[in-house]
């Protein structure tokens, strides 16, 4: 079959491999779509951070090349040795962390912070194939009011699910996101399920503006345009919001959380940071703010993101759906999509393997 195989920086190859059988406690599944995170993106022109080159990961014992593509449904067509509760044919989404369940921090109920954490799709093979085969307890059921194209956004969801949970916001809370990229629209959409009473939107790219308007927004605003800390002063009767959501992994814009909430506000870093930042602590300390992360979600998170889907209380597709492509597109038509000229238009792109 036909995969995105990684090798590393600048090793990123479409080409057949053998199609994949479930061992012991595994199941296959043929992936019906697959979103392109922007993590791959990243990966592709950076180089991958956690993709295990030249070392096996601890707990998967795999090594580069390893099949991307982490954020799909699917539908089960196979079942392993000692699984149970799992049946052929069931529509599935999957959960792509994959604790070990043996350190402390597994043990704590804590698995994002586990030593051991694998992920499918990246010391794992994941997605970007017409099959897969992954660890039994990834796989949830997918409910049959949701669609298999809105099954691949349970994943990134689930990251906006966790976003709002570390910010503890109240009913009633004013909200801002930064950059409406698919992880600020989903954190949005979700702080507006929670209670938000106002979610205000700073994205450079007007499309996504737009976006973020059809999907519930209160305002949009282009950061480069007048001074945001005023402009959202006048938008909140002076007092600026109460927890800001930075979803675009910049300086500038954990600079700009910064200077849109108010005294006593939460911050959220959201969005990957991959390069040291200046920030003013005064600011932070002056008007008692505090900063939270947020990085990837709990076991619990993710079922709550597919509960959500499920209920029909988040609909991301097709609003975020910028295109559909096959898997032969994924590099020229998907990841460089999202690199290119045209980038700004685009939003979430789905691969159908
Ligand atoms: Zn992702
Ligand atoms: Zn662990």
């Amino acid at each position: 079959m036909r995969a995105l195989r990684v090798y590393g920086k600048d090793g990123f190859r479409i080409e057949d491999i053998p199609e994949p059988q479930p061992g012991p406690g595994e199941v296959k599944l043929e992936v019906h779509f697959c979103g392109i995170c922007g993590s791959d993106v990243h990966d592709y022109v950076e180089g991958p951070r956690l993709l295990p080159v030249g070392r096996p990961h601890p707990q998967t014992g795999r090594i580069a090349p390893i099949t991307y593509g982490h954020e799909f449904s699917a539908e089960v067509v196979e079942v392993g040795p000692g699984v149970q509760g799992i049946q052929t044919g069931a529509r599935v989404v999957v959960r792509p962390t994959m604790p070990c369940y043996r350190c402390r921090y597994c043990i704590e109920g804590r698995a994002i912070q586990c030593t051991q954490l694998a992920a499918v799709g990246g010391a794992a093979d994941g997605a970007y194939a017409r099959f897969a085969v992954v660890r039994a307890d990834c796989v949830l059921p997918l409910p049959a009011s949701v669609s298999w194209e809105t099954g691949a956004y349970a994943e990134p969801l689930a990251c906006g699910v966790r976003a709002v949970r570390r910010s503890r916001l109240e009913p009633g809370a004013v909200a801002a996101v930064i950059g409406a990229g698919p992880i600020g629209l989903l954190t949005m959409q979700m702080a507006l399920a929670c209670g938000a009473r106002e979610v205000h939107v700073f994205e450079t790219a007007r499309v996504r503006r737009e976006l973020a308007l059809k999907l519930g927004a209160s305002s949009v605003l282009d950061p480069r345009e007048g001074d945001p800390g005023r402009v959202i002063g006048k938008l909140t009767g002076g007092q600026r919001v109460d927890v800001a959501f930075e979803c675009a992994g910049t300086g500038p814009a954990l600079q700009l959380a910064d200077q849109v909430s108010g005294r006593g506000a939460t911050i959220v870093q959201v969005g990957v940071q991959r390069e040291p930042v200046t920030f003013d602590f005064f600011s932070l300390f002056f008007r008692e703010k505090t900063i939270v992360t947020s990085q990837g979600y709990s076991n619990p998170e993710f079922e709550i993101a597919v509960g959500l889907l499920g209920a029909g209380r988040i609909k991301p597709h097709p609003v975020m759906t910028s295109a559909i492509i096959p898997l032969e597109e994924v590099i020229t038509g998907g990841i460089e999509a999202l690199l290119g000229p045209q980038r700004e238009s685009h939003c979430k792109i789905l691969v159908a393997p």
